[in-house]
């Protein structure tokens, strides 16, 4: 699903990122694990297509991700470390918004509305306003916006970050259900305890993959 092939790139002199490689197959959940400032950004944003390496392939569902950034948008679905949801509009909008993105019908929308309040355990707050959400309901609404055009594989950039363990422990709950739909999981991290929930760990400093590996 995703073939990243020796992945390097500069801000200005510094190089951020030294000849990355990272494979994910078919409803996998692969895990990015590393300190702040090691890469894992500057990573996930050019898994998809929203900054450019100096060398490198990326690859996702077969289609060249450098080549053909507007194709490869279709197929994934991306939640940054601030996601992007609007804080004055309800659950229940944003989530409207986001299906009116990716264009949506209304009859699909209301199916697929109704299917990630259930995933991400959030029936009964659709009217409630997005400010007044704790931050791990700020989080699972910003994955079920991410997916609300059933992508293929979705990156998560720490999402987990700034929650409580039972927060984070039922985050990736919703995580490995997603997977067993067979959307493939990108996820960044810098906790360690969290790559027990993955199928694949690589782990990431100062810009290099230093192990790969199951759990
Ligand atoms: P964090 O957990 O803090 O987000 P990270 O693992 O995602 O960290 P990156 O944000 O990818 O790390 O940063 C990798 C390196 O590149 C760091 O040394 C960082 O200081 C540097 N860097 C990131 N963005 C820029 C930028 N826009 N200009 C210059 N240097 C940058």
């Amino acid at each position: 699903m995703l073939r990243v092939q020796s992945l390097s790139s500069y801000y200005g002199n510094i190089q951020a990122l030294r000849g990355i490689s990272i494979h994910v197959g078919y409803g996998e959940i692969v895990t990015l694990l590393g300190a702040n400032g090691a890469g894992k950004t500057t990573t996930i944003r050019m898994l998809i297509g929203l900054l450019r390496p100096t060398s490198g392939e990326i690859s996702v569902g077969g289609i060249d991700v450098l080549k053909y950034p507007e194709k490869v948008r279709k197929i994934i679905g991306y939640m940054s470390q601030k996601f992007s949801l609007y804080e004055d509009l309800t659950v229940e909008e944003n989530l409207n918004f986001f299906g009116g993105v990716y264009g949506l019908s209304n009859q699909d929308l209301q199916r697929r509305k109704k299917e990630l309040l259930e995933l991400t355990d959030m029936l009964g707050w659709e009217k409630y306003l997005t400010k007044e959400l704790s931050t791990g309901m700020k989080q699972r609404l910003g994955l079920a916006v991410s997916i609300i055009h059933k992508p293929r594989i979705v990156f998560l950039d720490e999402p987990t970050s700034g929650t409580d363990p039972l927060s984070r422990r039922n985050f990736w709950r919703i995580i490995q259900n997603l997977a067993q739909e067979g959307i493939c999981v990108f996820v960044t991290t810098h906790f360690l305890e969290e790559a027990e929930y993955c199928n694949k760990i690589s782990m990431i400093d100062a810009g290099k993959i230093i192990a790969t590996g199951s759990p």
